[in-house]
């Protein structure tokens, strides 16, 4: 049994103030991490505060992207080191905005998600198809490269500790949430890329998310589908409310 993982994206929302009543409003209503991990993914400014906030709850705090490199002449980037010092303990990778916005690829994300190992961060790693991609029934194709790239080099066991968020570009932040049998079909084949790639039991224990205009009203079924662990919620996870509600859904 595949403990679920729910997550919220905040991108780049709040102000100090606002983050930190966010958290104090759901560190100790959150539930217990053995039945369900709840996971806040915070701007960088944030994430001392908010890890200084929740030790010993069973809240969680993530960056939402880092470099692979562990110091050096990268002006205005973040290391795996620096973000494990502070206690952080997930990380979000290749998020499609980064991927479109920021030029991210198949080759950094890889990179990353072995920093990641390197420094007991959990990587979050997002894949999915554009709509076009979608419309040419490539959507199979691409997430399966995608997915065969990330993990590239990586050890069985770090498979297993790997979070894998599909996120079919097209839902995300439109309302169009993917139905969950669309949803399921894509994840079930990302995790027979993952048996085929690495191990059978790599891919019955790594955890499969899906994202994409997720909220308290479609989560519930979406869960249930046999090959959905959890969910990567941006919108609906900058209320407090919302997002606990969502992790409710999760036990
Ligand atoms: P959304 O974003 O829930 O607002 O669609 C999801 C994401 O980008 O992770």
């Amino acid at each position: 049994m595949r403990k679920k993982v729910i997550a919220g994206n905040w991108k780049m929302n709040k102000l100090l103030g606002e983050a930190v009543q966010f958290v104090e409003d759901t560190k100790d209503k959150v539930a217990s991490k053995d039945k369900v991990e709840s996971v806040v993914c915070a701007p960088f400014p944030y994430l001392p505060t908010l890890v200084e906030k929740t030790k010993g709850t069973n809240l969680e705090i993530a960056a939402q992207n880092m470099h692979f490199e562990e110091s050096g002449a990268f002006t205005g980037e973040v290391s795996p080191s620096m973000l494990a010092d502070i206690g952080v303990t997930y990380v979000v990778l290749g998020h499609s905005e980064r991927r479109e916005l920021f030029a991210e690829t198949d080759g950094t994300v890889n990179k990353k998600a072995q920093a990641a190992f390197a420094h007991n961060l959990t990587p979050i790693i997002c894949v999915g198809e554009t709509l076009d991609q979608r419309e040419a029934n490539e959507t199979k194709s691409v997430v399966e490269v995608q997915v065969k790239a990330a993990l590239e080099g990586l050890g069985e066991e770090q498979v297993k500790e790997t979070i894998i968020a599909y996120e079919p570009i097209w839902a995300i932040g439109t309302g169009k949430t993917a139905t969950s049998e669309q949803a399921n079909e894509v994840c079930t084949h990302i995790r027979k890329v993952v048996a085929d790639a690495v191990s059978a039991a790599a891919a019955d224990a790594v955890r499969i998310q899906y994202g994409g205009s997720v909220k308290p009203a479609n989560v519930d079924e979406l869960l249930t589908q046999s090959d959905i662990d959890g969910a990567l919620v941006g919108g609906a996870s900058l209320e407090a409310d919302s997002f606990l509600q969502l992790v409710e859904a999760g036990t």
